[in-house]
């Protein structure tokens, strides 16, 4: 019989945990069924309340569910990381704790890698139903502007409920980067990926962990970590700026020396010496993005620390 690992990321929980673990029972028999037994593994991604005890109580219960405790909150990324790398099945799925993510996909999902050949079967949404209209607005722009300046597809309503191979997931944690954004990683690794589809499902109890501010911060992460377009957009502007400056100064020249210089003009110097300079921080913005990033990257710090491990 094969395994198939079920990785949950989890950040302040607990009203979820036994929820999500009863749901997977449910389809648990259809999966035997298929020749596939099941491991579960809890990621507590340093939550504040009482998701390790609950975890605990489940592992007590059932020897196939598995907790691994972070000694702080390191985001998700680093849950699925850990997740990949101390799972230990011939399959390996990435689940939400909230139920975001239907279980009942799982055992097709499972069919299209046992008998159609995939490494790993992705899901995304079809509809935002249920989001703040103004995020789904924010989330299209950012799907539409990462793909024209990434040649790694990000596909639009991509989740990162996904099921994949051992090969696949060795693969995805050769991606040693400390900035991680799955859903580039997934895409970059390659491999043969099928795209299920479904409607958005709301979640089941709490709150979102992702406030519009920290959503924003990954959009930039994902374009920094995905293209290299905005610095080279930097230098174009530059390029630009120098052009139309030098074209101004010969109209300038030109028409002193024709008609002398009456007017100071110094209304449009300050405008154009404010714009340019706000050109300037801006570029040297886009450049300690990245600068900042590699900063990180080459502290070489671990992605995730352990505190606790069942
Ligand atoms: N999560 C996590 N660490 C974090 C934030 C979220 O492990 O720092 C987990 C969270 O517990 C959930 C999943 O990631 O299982 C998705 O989070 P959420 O449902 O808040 O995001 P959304 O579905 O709204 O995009
Ligand atoms: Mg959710």
């Amino acid at each position: 019989m094969k395994t198939l690992s079920i990785v949950v990321p989890c950040y302040n929980e607990e009203p979820n945990i036994t929820d999500f673990y009863e749901e997977i029972l449910k389809v648990a028999p259809a999966l035997e069924e298929q020749g596939l037994a099941l491991t579960l593994t809890y990621v507590d991604d340093g939550s504040t309340d009482g998701t390790a005890e609950a975890v605990r109580a489940l592992h007590t219960r059932d020897e196939r569910v598995h907790l691994l405790r972070f000694s702080r909150n390191f985001g998700k990324e680093a849950a699925i990381y850990a997740g990949l790398e101390k799972s230990t099945g011939d399959y390996v799925v990435v689940m939400d704790c909230d139920l975001q993510d239907p279980p009942a996909l799982l055992p097709e999902m499972y069919r299209l890698i046992a008998e159609e050949g995939y490494d790993s079967v992705g899901t995304r949404r079809v509809t935002r139903k249920g989001e703040p209209p103004v995020r789904s607005f924010f989330a299209r722009r950012f799907y539409r502007w990462i793909n024209r300046m990434s040649r790694t597809e990000i596909v639009d309503g991509a989740r990162d409920y996904r099921m994949m191979t051992r090969q696949f997931a060795d693969a995805v944690l050769e991606v040693k980067e400390y900035n991680r954004f799955s859903k580039g990683i997934f895409s970059w690794v390659g491999f043969n990926n099928k795209w299920l589809e479904y409607e958005n499902v709301e979640r089941r109890k709490g709150e979102t962990k992702w406030s519009f501010r920290k959503l924003f911060v990954y959009a930039v992460e994902g374009m920094v970590a995905f293209s290299t377009a905005p610095l080279a957009f930097a230098s174009v502007f530059g390029v630009v700026c120098c052009i139309l400056a030098l074209i101004f100064l010969l109209v300038i020249f030109i028409r002193a020396l024709v008609m002398g210089d009456p007017t100071p003009g110094w209304p449009s110097m300050v405008c154009i010496i404010l714009l340019v300079s706000g050109v300037q921080m801006f570029c040297i913005g886009i450049v300690g993005q990245y600068l900042s990033k590699t900063y990180l990257e080459v502290k070489k710090r671990p992605i995730y620390l352990l505190r606790e491990e069942l």
